[in-house]
């Protein structure tokens, strides 16, 4: 396929993947039971799981696009949508920070060199960020006209500084058509967000650690509240830049 497609024909390709895509979920779940049989210690089974199940929502990704032939036309370097709010559990937070502890120094002294900078740069903003009620509908409008960056976006490069554990909604909103209406507009109708991928890695995710729990394993998370306490990102790094989230 060549071109960049139109918005009507976005909407069929919409319309072809409820109708007649059957998602694999077996991709999620052989993540969860070869985990749990393997010899690893908890610890390493929960982030690797963490990390295995991003990983499963990308491949689901690839699944979707290979059954529409489409291909996003997002690029290195593209950093429009770093600007939407990213919610996550306490649980993905935390999942998150560990993940960048077991980084190199090299680079998570970027990380908190880049959050340093963050927090001074963007005060005010941050505050009215994090005061957006995630529930009012206009939720994600406003957020995005405050033009706050997300706290891992390296804006000199534009890239995303902890980019293998990014979040799901990172991975799942894309865009098919011309790239330039992200960068027009704030939100471009073209966009395609699959939301509903998120309930699929939050299930295998869930599994796993309530495997875990009933088991009576000691948990790096608290189980299983900090998989319903949801926040924006900036909020649980300012939590974790305070010593407030502890991992
Ligand atoms: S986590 Fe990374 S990919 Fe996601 S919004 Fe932030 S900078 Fe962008």
């Amino acid at each position: 396929m060549s071109g960049y497609m139109t918005y009507d024909e976005i909407l069929k390709k919409s319309e072809t993947l409820n109708e007649s895509y059957e998602l694999d979920v077996s991709i999620f779940e052989d993540v969860v039971d070869e985990l749990l049989n393997s010899e690893k210690d908890t610890d390493s089974v929960v982030l690797e799981g963490f990390r295995r199940l991003l990983q499963s929502v990308d491949g689901t990704m690839e699944n979707i696009d290979t059954f529409l032939d489409m291909k996003p036309n997002c690029f290195m370097g593209c950093a429009f949508c770093c600007y939407f709010p990213i919610r996550v559990s306490k649980m993905e937070a935390k999942l998150f920070f560990q993940s960048i502890e077991h980084m190199s120094s090299e680079r998570k002294e970027d990380i908190f060199r880049h959050w340093e900078a963050y927090y001074e740069k963007f005060p005010q903003k941050v505050e009215t960020a994090l005061d957006i009620d995630p529930e009012d509908p206009d939720m994600k409008w406003k957020y995005k006209q405050l033009n706050l960056p997300c706290p891992m976006l390296n804006e000199e490069t534009q890239l995303c500084m902890a980019y293998e554990v990014r979040p799901v909604p990172c991975r799942t909103y894309v865009n098919y058509s011309d790239p330039t209406v992200c960068a027009t507009q704030h939100m471009p109708k073209e966009t395609v967000s699959y939301d509903f991928l998120y309930t699929f890695y939050f299930q295998a995710m869930n599994e796993l650690l309530q495997a875990l729990y009933e088991n009576g394993e000691e948990l790096s998370v608290e189980y299983p509240m900090d998989a319903w306490s949801y926040d924006y990102l900036p909020g649980w790094i300012r939590q974790y830049r305070e010593g407030e989230l502890v991992t």
